[in-house]
């Protein structure tokens, strides 16, 4: 349900006495890699956790629902938009505290992860090189374990605050974390990740950067970077790499509307142009079912659709 005019008025005060970014009905699409999806009822630009948590607290209340975006790199937004507030954190929530002593830095959820994995190169600190190509925040990175083959945020968090819908703030240890496979308690649980600390490992600045070369050489061998897309859609199934059985099923190239399975990668749909939602999620249902006729796997979604 769309949200009141007097909730709006009343938001938009609690906004201005929290020093928060807002603005009202707000296309989303041109937050998001893919360039897809309708407006926010209200999209609220935070400064810091405690003025979250005061709209948290506002919305349980009121009965308005509420979102986190993040960099907008993993989430198909439908159409018509969401109803209630979405929390956008790259312009707020991005502190980054560095604690090099102890080789750990404190990095706030809206921090981009190809910025920090740089800042970690220069200081002569490895572990981030598999994420210095995802191009989303700490905060979206967690809630998939975002990563490549070799390596993800698994290898270097060591924990996570989260504030919850009842106000609370709890800080998980990574391994109360339920990391998998573009996975993580957060998946299933409405909360805000807030921060993160994570612990690297001292190297030699060049060794590291070479290693960062290296994974963006091999994505601008392999992938569509020019094309507006989320990246792979699909998750990695046991069966092989959905990439593979998605090309063997004769995927590439399919198209609904402007939304079409990358020539350059089969687990990557591009939007062409004026792909909507509803594009992207029949040929997500297609993909799905040519792969299961063709191989019998059940391919599982890795993009978030809200
Ligand atoms: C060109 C390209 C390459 C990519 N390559 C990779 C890759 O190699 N490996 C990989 O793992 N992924 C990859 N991705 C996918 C994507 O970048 C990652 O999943 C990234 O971690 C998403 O972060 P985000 O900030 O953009 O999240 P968003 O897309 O903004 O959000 C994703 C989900 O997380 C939730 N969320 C975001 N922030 C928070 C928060 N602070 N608190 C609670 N929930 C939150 C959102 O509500 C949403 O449901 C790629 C995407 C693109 C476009």
């Amino acid at each position: 349900m769309p949200m009141t005019d007097r909730q709006r008025c009343e938001l938009t005060q609690l906004a201005s006495r929290n020093n928060i970014g807002c603005m009202l009905d707000k296309p989303l699409a041109p937050l998001t890699t893919w360039s897809i999806g309708g407006p926010a009822d209200v999209l609220l630009q935070p400064q810091s956790p405690d003025a979250i948590a005061a709209v948290v607290k506002w919305c349980g209340a009121e009965g308005v629902p509420w979102r986190v975006l993040g960099g907008g790199s993993n989430v198909l937004i439908p159409d018509e938009g969401v109803p209630g507030v979405v929390f956008h954190l790259p312009l707020g929530l991005g502190q980054v505290d560095w604690e090099v002593g102890r080789n750990e830095v404190w990095v706030a959820a809206g921090y981009l992860m190809p910025r920090l994995a740089r800042q970690t190169a220069e200081r002569g600190l490895r572990g981030l090189e598999c994420v210095v190509g995802v191009p989303g925040t700490i905060g979206g990175g967690i809630v998939t374990n975002a990563g490549v083959p070799d390596g993800t945020l698994a290898d270097v968090l060591v924990e996570v605050e989260a504030l919850y819908p009842d106000g609370q703030r709890r800080t998980w240890p990574v391994a109360e974390l339920g990391l998998g496979h573009r996975t993580s308690r957060f998946r299933a649980e409405q909360a805000v990740i807030l921060g993160a600390r994570l612990r690297l490992e001292p190297d030699d600045p060049d060794a590291v950067r070479a290693r960062m070369t290296e994974h963006l050489v091999y994505r601008r061998a392999t992938q569509p970077l020019n094309q507006h897309t989320a990246g792979s859609v699909f998750r990695r199934p046991a069966e092989g790499f959905p990439g593979q059985l998605l090309e063997a099923a004769g995927c590439k190239g399919l198209r609904h509307g402007d939304a079409v399975v990358s020539e350059r990668h089969a687990n990557w749909i591009e939007n062409h142009g004026a792909a909507t939602a509803a594009d992207v999620l029949a040929l997500i249902d297609e993909m799905r079912a040519r792969v299961l006729a063709h191989s019998g796997v059940e391919l599982e979604l890795e993009v978030l659709v809200w």
